[in-house]
């Protein structure tokens, strides 16, 4: 017998999760399918050796401090009814933009990168405090505005090009899917999460915020099914009505929600469906683990944007990897420090076509290659830095391409967003990445909004 349900959820990320939980505390038949055998998605986790090991995690964006009821953060724990205590955040010691010629740090409190800039931009500090009164009151979360370029809005508050350069490194490596630029609602949203309401790190990393929402799922009742990629997505005339999977088992359903992605999912729909852009940003990312703490050969930071230019190039790369800038990461140098080992993550920005062409020998040669890079940029960084490597990962854009599904290895996927999360076809909605919030907080917050809206509200 075919099963039926109200919502299907393809994707168990954290936006599938978030969505599935506030659907299910509603009483509604929800069923997440997700092809992997883990939840998670982008975020997920994996072991090799002794070694347990986060996909994505760098940090949490979106801080608040316990009790605070404004933001992104506490809204997630109100709506999901998670207690703040569960995510175990502990806050970032401080991160810092470095540029051949000027360093900025940040922490999360502001005053601190004002100060940075005063001391180093003194003639942007009015600028940029006029530039933070702004961000506060402007209506970043509109669902129907159209693409308007931050660069262009930035540049009428801060002159310095360089400036303006080392302001953009954090919001466009961790949060645009255009190149060079990004919609001005994305960077409010950026600058906010990072610069005013800052970083933090979950004890026991990313499996301590999906434990917790797993948990909440089961106490709903949620299906998920793993190992259970869908194959097409059913139509009558410009309705959804349900899918197949991979296995051939047809599932029915009254509404859909999709985090694989816009043109993913409109590649899903059976018949013709119109096509949407594909992004064109992907990553590699070396993680090195090693014996002693960062402190050890004095890497206090949490978090570094390095850039060896005047220009910070946020774009697919010509090569297999623009070397020129990276995020380095460094897990231990949050408040508290749950690691036994040393760790190192660092992230290039890179191009999945040119790493889709290659063999298997060039592949892996060019994996060491990346992590051989990787090492000599903490060498350049921390001339004490001389440990004993335990264990080394490098992942590549093909790595993205697995854990999301996304063509091209898109990080950030496509670069046209479904703000109100509408799809040609009635009753089949995109939330996650696509919507159009990124990161595991906006994520989350995606789901959240897309069941509310959709799902929920469309009940009335
Ligand atoms: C290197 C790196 C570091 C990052 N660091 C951070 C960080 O420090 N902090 C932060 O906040 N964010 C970070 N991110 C971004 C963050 O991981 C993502 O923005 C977020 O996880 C996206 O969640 P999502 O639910 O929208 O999508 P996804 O995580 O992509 O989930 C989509 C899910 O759908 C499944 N799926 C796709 N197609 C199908 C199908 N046909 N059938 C069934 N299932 C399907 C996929 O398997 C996947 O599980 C990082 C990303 C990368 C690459």
């Amino acid at each position: 017998m075919v099963q039926k349900y109200d919502c299907l959820i393809i994707g168990a990320g954290m936006s599938g999760l978030a969505a599935g939980i506030r659907l299910g505390m509603f009483g509604k038949k929800v069923c997440i399918l997700e092809k992997h055998t883990i939840p998670g998605g982008l975020n997920s986790y994996y072991k090799r050796k002794s070694y347990l090991l986060d996909v994505g995690l760098h940090a949490l964006t979106n801080f608040s401090a316990k009790g605070e009821r404004k933001g992104p953060l506490p809204k997630i724990f109100r709506q999901l009814r998670i207690p703040y205590d569960k995510f175990r955040l502990s806050e970032q010691i401080e991160s810092k933009i470095i540029f051949p010629e000027h360093q900025l740090t940040f922490t999360n409190n502001i005053e601190r990168l004002i100060s940075e800039i005063h001391q180093s931009f003194p003639h942007e500090t009015d600028g940029f405090i006029k530039l933070i009164e702004m961000i506060k009151t402007y209506d970043a979360l509109s669902l129907n505005d159209g693409y308007l370029s931050a660069k262009q809005v930035v540049g009428e508050f801060i002159k310095d090009p360089i400036l303006k350069e080392m302001l953009f490194t954090a919001p466009l490596i961790y949060g645009s899917a255009w190149e060079n630029d990004m919609d001005f609602s994305q960077f409010v949203i950026m600058f906010e999460s990072l610069y005013l309401e800052g970083l933090s790190r979950p004890f026991g990393g990313v499996r301590t915020i999906i434990s917790s929402l797993e948990e909440k799922l089961n106490s709903h009742n949620v299906d998920i099914r793993y190992r259970s990629g869908v194959k097409r997505i059913i139509t009558e005339g410009v309705k959804a009505v349900g899918v197949e999977l991979l296995n051939g088992e047809i599932l029915k359903s009254e509404n859909i929600l999709s985090s694989a992605g816009l043109p993913e999912t409109m590649n899903l729909v059976e018949g013709i469906a119109p096509e949407f852009k594909t992004g064109g940003l992907s990553f590699t990312e070396s993680i090195l683990i090693f014996k002693d703490k960062p402190k050890s050969f004095e890497a206090e930071s949490t978090l570094i944007f390095y850039n060896n230019d005047k220009v910070y190039k946020y774009q697919r790369p010509d090569t297999l990897v623009d070397f020129s800038s990276a995020v380095v990461c460094f897990p231990n140098n949050f408040e508290k420090d749950d690691l036994k080992e040393g760790m190192i993550r660092i992230t290039n920005i890179a191009n999945f076509k040119k790493w889709d062409m290659l063999d298997r020998k060039t592949y892996l040669a060019e994996k060491e290659n990346v992590y051989q890079k990787a090492v000599g940029l903490i060498k350049k960084l921390y001339p004490k830095f001389d440990q004993e490597i335990l264990y080394k990962d490098v992942f590549t854009p093909k790595t993205v391409k697995k854990f999301t599904g996304h063509f091209d290895g898109a990080v950030y996927g496509s670069t046209e967003k479904r703000k109100d999360g509408t799809t040609p076809f009635k009753n089949l909605y995109i939330c996650g990445t696509d919507q159009g919030f990124l990161g595991i907080v906006g994520s989350m917050l995606s789901g959240i909004s897309m069941a509310n809206l959709h799902v929920l509200m469309g009940d009335k």
